[in-house]
C-alpha cells in the first residue's frame, strides 16, 4: 500500500467510526438564522454569546478601522508591525479585566500554545485538566515539560501530582469554562494550589470573557482573583464578536511573553484594523449587562423546558449546554433528525470529548429569542421521546 492509499484507509476508518467531519457553507452572516444550500435554519452553534458578531456597530467600527488602518499589518509585531490602535487595545483590556498589562494576540489557539513553552521547558512539569481545549494540550506538548493530566476537577488528583513533583518549574493550566461542558473550573482553589506548591496558573477564559463576571470581565474578575502567578487568556472571537485573543496578568510576565513566545514573534501581526473593531466590542461588552441578562433568562428557559429521560443536560450554569447522548452514531442520527426539522446544532464526537460521551454542544446566545429556545427544548424532548 503506498502513501495515498493508507491516506485513503485512514479517511475510510473515520468513516467507519462516524468521525469524518463536513463543513456547511452559512450564506447569512453568523447570526440564529443560517441559510444552508438554500434551507433556512435556526442555528445553536456559534459562541457568539452576546450576538456582537453580527451587530452592525461593530460592522461600522470593522470598516472605519479599515478605512484609517489599511487592511495589514505588513510585518510581524516586533519588527514593524506593531500599530497605535493595538497598543490601545492591550492597555483597554488590561484595565478591563483588572490586570497590568496585556498582550494581544491573532487568534487564541496562537495564545495558548505560545504561551506555556514561553514559561516552562524541559526537565519542568504542567499540570493540566483532563477537559483542557486542545491548543493548551498543544502548548503543553511544544513546551517538552513533563505532562500530568488529572481527571476533570479533581483538585485532590492535581495536589498530588503536585506535591509529588521535584521539578524546578511548575504551570497550572485549566479552561475556565470548559468548552464542550460548560461547566466552570474552581479558580480560587487552583490559585492556592498554585501559592502553596509555587506554580504559576494559566487560566483559559475563552468562553467566559465578556460572558461571566461584572460587566462581563470573565471568570477571573468574577472570582475576584490578583496574582501575579495568574495568566489569563481571554479570545476575542467569541463573546467579542471579532476575532483575536490576549494574554494578561503582571507586567513583567507579559514583558516576558513578548520577548519568548514563538507564535507571537514569528507571525504577521494582525490587522490593525481588528484593534479598532475590537475596541468598539470591548465597549459593547462593558455596556452588555442588558444582553447578559437576557442570556441568563434563555439559559434558565432552556433548562426548565426540557424533559429528557435518557439523554442527558450536563449541568451548566453558562451558555454551552451539552446534551450528552453517548454513542457517535446516535448522536449523528440525533443532530441529523434535528437538521430535518430546521435546527441546527453540532454533534461532537471524539476525539473532541471523551469516547462514550458523543453529545450535542447547544450553546444559546443573546440574539436568541424565547421563541427560538421553546422550539429547541419542545423538539429535543419530542424527540428524545421517538428514538
Ligand atoms: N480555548 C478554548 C477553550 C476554545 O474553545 C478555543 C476555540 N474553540 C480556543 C481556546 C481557541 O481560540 P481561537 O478560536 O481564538 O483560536
Amino acid at each position: 500500500m503506498n502513501q495515498l492509499d493508507s491516506l485513503r484507509a485512514d479517511l475510510k476508518a473515520l468513516d467507519d467510526g462516524h468521525l469524518r467531519r463536513t463543513r456547511r457553507n452559512n450564506a447569512l452572516p453568523c447570526a440564529p438564522h443560517a441559510r444552508i444550500d438554500g434551507r433556512d435554519l435556526l442555528a445553536f452553534c456559534s459562541n457568539d454569546y452576546l450576538g456582537l458578531a453580527g451587530e452592525p456597530a461593530l460592522a461600522t467600527a470593522l470598516a472605519e478601522g479599515a478605512a484609517r488602518w489599511g487592511s495589514g499589518a505588513g510585518a510581524s509585531h516586533l519588527v514593524s508591525g506593531h500599530y497605535a490602535v493595538q497598543h490601545q487595545l492591550e492597555a483597554r483590556l488590561a484595565t478591563f479585566v483588572g490586570a497590568e498589562r496585556a498582550l494581544y494576540f491573532s487568534t487564541g489557539y496562537m495564545a495558548n500554545s505560545g504561551v506555556i513553552p514561553a514559561l516552562v521547558g524541559r526537565g519542568d512539569a504542567v499540570f493540566a485538566d483532563r477537559l483542557n481545549h486542545a491548543s493548551l494540550v498543544d502548548g503543553m506538548v511544544l513546551s517538552r515539560a513533563t505532562l500530568h493530566r488529572y481527571p476533570h476537577l479533581d483538585l485532590d488528583a492535581l495536589e498530588r501530582m503536585l506535591a509529588a513533583s521535584a521539578a524546578p518549574r511548575k504551570l497550572i493550566a485549566s479552561d475556565a469554562v470548559f468548552s464542550m461542558d460548560g461547566d466552570i473550573a474552581p479558580l480560587s482553589a487552583l490559585l492556592a494550589l498554585a501559592e502553596r506548591y509555587d506554580a504559576w496558573l494559566l487560566v483559559d477564559d475563552a468562553h467566559g470573557f465578556g460572558v461571566l463576571g461584572p460587566h462581563g470581565r470573565g471568570a477571573v474578575a468574577e472570582a475576584g482573583l490578583d496574582s501575579w502567578r495568574l495568566i489569563q487568556i481571554g479570545t476575542l472571537g467569541k463573546a467579542a464578536g471579532v476575532s483575536g485573543a490576549f494574554a494578561a496578568g503582571h507586567a513583567d510576565v507579559i514583558e516576558w511573553l513578548m520577548q519568548k513566545v514563538r507564535s507571537y514573534i514569528f507571525t504577521t501581526g494582525a490587522p490593525p484594523a481588528l484593534a479598532h473593531a475590537l475596541l468598539a466590542s470591548i465597549d459593547l461588552i462593558e455596556q452588555g449587562d442588558e444582553r447578559r441578562r437576557h442570556l441568563a433568562a434563555l439559559i434558565d428557559r432552556f433548562k426548565a423546558r426540557l424533559h429528557l429521560q435518557r439523554w442527558v443536560l450536563l449541568p451548566s450554569r453558562t451558555p454551552i449546554q451539552p446534551v450528552q447522548i453517548g454513542a457517535n452514531a446516535e448522536a449523528l442520527v440525533v443532530a441529523r433528525a434535528l437538521w430535518d426539522e430546521g435546527l441546527w446544532v453540532p454533534a461532537i464526537r471524539p476525539p473532541t470529548v471523551p469516547a462514550g460521551t458523543a453529545r450535542l454542544r447547544i450553546s444559546l446566545t443573546a440574539a436568541h429569542t424565547e421563541v427560538d429556545v421553546d422550539r429547541l427544548a419542545d423538539t429535543l424532548n419530542r424527540l428524545e421521546a421517538a428514538q
